[in-house]
């Protein structure tokens, strides 16, 4: 665990997780709910589908919010899964802590800033480091 984080911060961190968590939980099964009911709907509404480009785009734009969703979701599991491993908060490049500050603006962070950084501009750091 990163040694610079207090029991009551790192507490406060999991909270935060956990209740992303449940959002975006509560959110896909609304979004897929919806979408069940909203299908449907076409079926017996649209049978000529006459809009179906209009509906196809608007499928689309739904189906990239699920997916970002999908994937912080798993940021977040990950996130808890190295809680529970006592490795939260430690950079999985260099090994160095995540400062708290980041951590709190991005409690999944799974990265330091410079590795971070390093990802983005699609360079892995090197494994000694
Ligand atoms: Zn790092």
């Amino acid at each position: 665990m990163n040694p610079s984080l207090t029991a009551a911060q790192r507490q406060r961190l999991e909270q935060a997780l956990r209740h992303e968590h449940d959002e975006l939980s509560a959110r896909r099964k609304a979004y897929l709910g919806g979408l069940t009911r909203a299908e449907h709907a076409r079926e017996v509404l649209l049978q000529d589908g006459d809009d179906a480009p209009q509906r196809a785009s608007d499928r689309e734009i739904d189906m990239q919010r699920v997916e970002e969703d999908v994937a912080r979701l798993a940021d977040i599991d990950a996130a808890l899964q190295r809680i529970a491993e006592g490795r939260y908060g430690i950079c999985g490049d260099c090994g160095e802590d995540i400062p708290a500050k980041r951590l709190d603006v991005a409690p999944h962070a799974r990265y330091c800033i410079n590795c971070e950084a390093q990802r983005e501009r699609g360079h892995k750091p090197a494994a000694s480091l």
